[in-house]
């Protein structure tokens, strides 16, 4: 029984003189491949060549500071819980006395690691962090040989003190408002102290 007309009936012809040379054949393909000369190149040479991406483009994420300088990452792991790919591994630590400068809150990241190879760059990481601590930024990942090269740590996510990285962009007022909405579920729980806030206990 045919139940739809989109089989095709192959032929088992015998081939010609002409075919058997594969002249034919070879002058078709030639004629493809010299078409494509003359056509605008699909390719650019990366690195030295890049092609413009939008400014939200989810890339290299950085790890911000505040406006003085200090690591805004307290430690909470909701973005490692947020995460599908669970690229993000972290080790917390307690602020010691004079390192205000260092770290905005009493708990802090003392190792953060994303594996690049494991990220999808979604961007709920950016989502979930309650503490405007972790983008993505628009920078492409390095190209490496060795696996291990492609998961990030601290020394690569944070922004340096003197070299800041705009996020305005994906830091909207409208994100931000957003972001508040008591019906989040990352609000729901640092508001009912389901998550540690970086305070002594
Ligand atoms: S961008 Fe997505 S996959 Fe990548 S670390 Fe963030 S949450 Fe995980
Ligand atoms: S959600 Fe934000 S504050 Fe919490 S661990 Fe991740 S980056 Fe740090």
């Amino acid at each position: 029984m045919q139940l739809t007309n989109r089989s095709k009936v192959v032929s088992n012809k015998v081939q010609t003189a002409m075919e058997q040379l594969y002249l034919p054949g070879i002058l078709k393909g030639m004629l493809i491949t010299g078409s494509h000369l003359f056509k605008r190149r699909a390719t650019v040479k990366y690195p030295e060549e890049t092609r413009p991406v939008a400014a939200v483009y989810r890339g290299w994420h950085v790890l911000k500071r505040d406006e003085n300088g200090a690591e805004r990452c307290t430690a909470c792991g909701l973005c490692a819980v947020a995460c599908p790919a669970e690229a993000i591994t972290m080790e917390s630590a307690e602020r010691k006395k004079g390192e205000e400068g260092l770290y905005r809150e009493e708990k802090y990241a003392k190792v953060y690691e994303i594996n690049m190879l494991r990220c999808i760059f979604c961007g709920l990481c950016e989502e979930a962090c309650p503490k405007e601590a972790i983008f993505l930024t628009d920078r492409l990942v390095d190209t490496e040989y060795e696996r291990e090269d492609f998961v990030y740590g601290k020394s690569k996510l944070t922004e340096k003190v003197d070299k800041r990285i705009d996020v305005s962009k994906r830091q909207t007022l409208e994100v931000a408002e957003f972001k508040k909405l008591p019906g989040l579920k990352h609000n729901e729980m640092w508001d009912s102290k389901k998550i540690d806030k970086g305070h002594k206990h």
